[in-house]
């Protein structure tokens, strides 16, 4: 069976994905220029041979660059040239807008049905979007890509869960997409509101994605649907989802390079980091014509895990999973920890369901963490709730290096989500 949804780009040699990354830097940077905030950066375009120089050269652009570009700073090209507008969901601050030329689109499609493709999505299969409609990218976007492949699409959107199921029931869906929030939920709404086996469903595969989560939270989503977890990556600022996507050889996150030049750096020094260490992803587009973005800084933190032949034949750099991003840091006691951490060590206890919560308070004896879960059942293994407890707190003590309070709740006490969670309640500000 072909594995590829395009050979030839996905399985590039190296120097010729270089020499095609140089033309199409160029090509960027020209129209780059032609915005109102780039024409203030880039004064000359370079040759071919010194791209990449020059664009290291360039200062990096910022969210907030992005931010305060609002409305039109960005657009590279004459606005009835634009077909589309999209925004972020404003996780981390005010929204940024997003354009599509027509032709923006249809790479975008292109690129989404490559990454679907990719973990084996076909024809045949019957795709329910879970994410919702409208200005976030996670709805169209996954939606024009499975659409190429020619997939039975329902675009049901987020929430209203009851008809979800009915959907997935009547319909036989067998992929999802789904953020790793509402997919415990659904669970979570499966078994205790409707008494259904989750794995009675029909799925075969969930395209994971919009936030940050662990490792352990994708096994435990497999065990529990019995479907098949990958990695979904993107951000509106560089088009949507469809940047980058677990391969099938679960050897990390392929970044499509015909599509973004890649850095990794160190979000202190801005240097780059070496193979094997975290850093920020810094990303530039190199097809992109509406709103082409040069050495634009996710926030989001991951292993940078090089480019050496990957297993199922790509040739594409690698990264890690999104560890968190660079706001979310919770700087505590002078430790930094990552909201993922906590959730990995959590995940991997069967007893405290699929919900938590991270409450950071300021006090007179100092400051404090408590670790909010709710507890399903408790295993023979434990004499008792407070012996579980103790080794819960024990390894997230191993895993953050601080000792939080865990706090014990019944199933259904903490909110859930219909898209991306907010997991980490800082009050410690409000004091
Ligand atoms: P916002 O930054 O406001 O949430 P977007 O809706 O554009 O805006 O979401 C993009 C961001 O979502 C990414 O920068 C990243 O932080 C997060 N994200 C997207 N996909 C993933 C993923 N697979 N794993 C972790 N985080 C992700
Ligand atoms: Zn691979």
């Amino acid at each position: 069976m072909n594995r590829y949804w395009d050979k030839e780009k996905e399985t590039l040699e190296r120097e010729e994905l270089l020499e095609y990354q140089k033309s199409q830097l160029v090509k960027t940077l020209e129209i780059a220029s032609l915005s109102s905030f780039y024409s203030q950066r880039i004064k000359k375009i370079p040759s071919q041979n010194n791209v990449i120089t020059f664009l290291k050269d360039l200062p990096f652009t910022t969210k907030q660059d992005v931010r305060d570009g609002y409305p039109f700073k960005f657009l590279a090209v004459p606005k009835e040239e634009v077909v589309r507008l999209h925004s972020s969901s404003g996780t981390s601050g005010n929204p940024t807008v997003v354009f599509y030329t027509a032709e923006d689109i249809e790479e975008w499609s292109d690129m989404v049905a490559r990454c679907l493709y990719m973990v084996g999505v076909r024809k045949e299969d019957v795709f329910q979007n879970m994410m919702s409609y409208g200005l976030f990218t996670g709805g169209l976007g996954l939606h024009y890509g499975a659409e190429k492949i020619g997939c039975f699409i329902i675009p049901s959107g987020a929430g209203n869960t009851r008809r979800q199921v009915k959907l997935m029931q009547d319909f036989g869906t067998t992929v999802i997409h789904i953020t790793p929030s509402y997919a415990l939920y659904l669970a979570h709404y499966l078994e205790n509101e409707l008494g259904i086996s989750p794995s009675s469903l029909n799925l075969k595969i969930a395209l994971v994605g919009a936030e940050p989560h662990s490792e352990t939270m994708d096994r435990k989503l497999e065990e529990i649907f019995g479907f098949k977890v990958f990695n979904s990556y993107g951000l509106s600022e560089m088009g949507g989802p469809g940047v980058g996507f677990e391969c099938p050889a679960r050897k990390g996150i392929h970044i499509w390079e015909d599509h973004y030049f890649v850095e990794v750096i160190d979000p202190e020094t801005e240097q780059p980091v070496k193979e094997g260490e975290e850093g920020e992803l810094v990303l530039t587009t190199l097809r992109r014509e509406a709103m082409p973005l040069i050495r634009f800084r996710t926030g989001d933190l991951v292993t940078f895990l090089g480019t050496e032949p990957c297993p199922c034949g790509r040739t594409h750099v690698r990264v890690s999973r999104i560890h968190g991003r660079t706001d979310d840091l919770i700087i505590f006691k002078g430790v930094n920890i990552l909201p993922s951490q906590i959730e990995r060590v959590l995940m991997s206890f069967p007893e405290v369901g699929k919900n938590y919560q991270i409450v950071l308070e300021r006090e007179e004896e100092g400051d404090k963490m408590v670790v909010r879960v709710e507890v399903e059942k408790i295993d023979d293994r434990y004499s008792s709730l407070s012996t579980l407890k103790e080794v819960i707190q024990k390894k997230l003590k191993e895993e953050i290096l601080v000792t939080p309070e865990v706090e014990f709740l019944q199933p259904g006490s903490l909110p859930t989500f219909e898209g991306k969670g907010k997991r980490v309640i800082d009050r410690r500000k409000e004091v």
